[in-house]
């Protein structure tokens, strides 16, 4: 099944900012599910068209610092300031990076709005896969694997993911789970906040450089930067490798198994972003094709098939305009039952 948000949303240079997020993969890839007629002519089967509320306070302190959660939830420029470093909007020498608030029509506290509101998705999504009876669900929306405990980063105010199970998790519907992350970038924030929590276990795919892991070895307060804690699992793929990710990941899921166990839930960060069409400029060291990416999709959702395990997919790093063709591919499939009899 895919959860989507009916709340329209607005393209990130409405708030002024100039970073090639479309917003509308969600929009495109639904577009292109509903252009086929057979899928059309039964999609209450496979659609769920919902308008949720922002994150609630309650729902962020499970994971973030009661200090940062005040800043970022506050009707001030406290917000404003949190927002400009998760956007990273601002140089050290003050001036502004890739944003012009004058071509702005709505301010940064309606961004956290709208941000909020993707990320209740992710948890809302959890909740459906864990209460059944359809134990797949593609969230439309979320995948906020950078953020930190106290801090934003990489366009990720919160993590939505950990925020996603420990609310399942307060609720008594699963024990452990994992999270498996296939975005282009390392999940950095979802490693650190989970590094000593034993119900959480982490696997992440992703570029051996570039962004997170090009960053200084602490903070400006002198800290060690938490972007370097690692997952469970870690695969680094370098460049000229794309060939050997899916292999790779196979075996890490295998290794995952072996150590862990079978979890209660799966929450897969299904990044577009090392699909050789993104169209951000920090993700070109991984150059996956669209087949390669479909076997990556395939892969995962098998295993969680032959566990019987609720799952929730949710987008992450779509930048440009040819995001949603990695997601039309794999649920045109999904939704056909194509890969149930593989
Ligand atoms: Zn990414």
């Amino acid at each position: 099944m895919i959860l989507h948000d009916r709340t329209p949303k607005l393209s990130i240079a409405a708030y002024g900012i100039e970073i090639p997020i479309t917003g509308s993969n969600a929009n495109r890839t639904l577009e292109y599910l509903l252009d086929q007629p057979d899928l059309a002519a039964r999609k209450e089967e496979w659609l769920r068209e919902e308008h949720f509320p922002p994150l609630t306070r309650e729902a962020i302190l499970r994971v973030h610092d009661p200090a940062y959660v005040e800043r970022l939830l506050a009707e001030d420029e406290r917000a404003d300031r949190e927002i400009e470093r998760t956007f990273e909007l601002v140089n050290p020498d003050g001036t502004y990076n890739r944003y012009d608030p004058a071509r702005a029509e709505r301010n940064l506290r309606a961004l956290r709005e709208q941000s909020l509101r993707l990320a209740a998705g992710t948890s809302r999504a959890a909740e459906l896969a864990v209460t059944g009876p359809e134990r797949f669900w593609f969230y439309f929306g979320g995948g906020m694997h950078h953020g930190q405990y106290d801090f934003g980063g990489g366009f990720c105010p919160v993590n939505d993911l950990v925020i996603a199970i420990r609310t399942q998790q307060a609720a008594g519907r699963i024990g452990n789970a994992w999270i498996v992350d296939v975005d282009a970038h390392k999940g950095d924030g979802t490693a650190a906040l989970t590094r000593e929590d034993e119900t959480i276990r982490t696997l992440s795919v992703h570029m051996a450089a570039g962004w997170p892991l090009d960053q200084p070895e602490r903070l400006p307060d002198g800290r060690p930067n938490p972007s370097f804690v690692p997952s469970d699992v870690d695969i680094p793929i370098s460049p000229g490798e794309e060939a050997q990710y899916v292999p790779r990941l196979a075996a890490a899921m295998e290794e995952m198994e072996k150590r862990f166990g079978i979890p209660d839930f799966l929450l897969v960060v299904d990044g577009s972003d090392p699909y050789e069409r993104d169209q951000l400029p920090s993700t070109q060291l991984l150059r996956m094709t669209r087949e390669q990416l479909l076997e990556r999709d395939i892969l995962l959702y098998k295993w969680a098939a032959r566990h019987s395990l609720p799952t929730t997919f949710v987008m992450a790093g779509n930048y440009g305009y040819h995001s949603w063709e990695v997601y039309a591919g794999f649920l045109e499939r999904q939704l056909r039952g194509q890969l149930d009899t593989l």
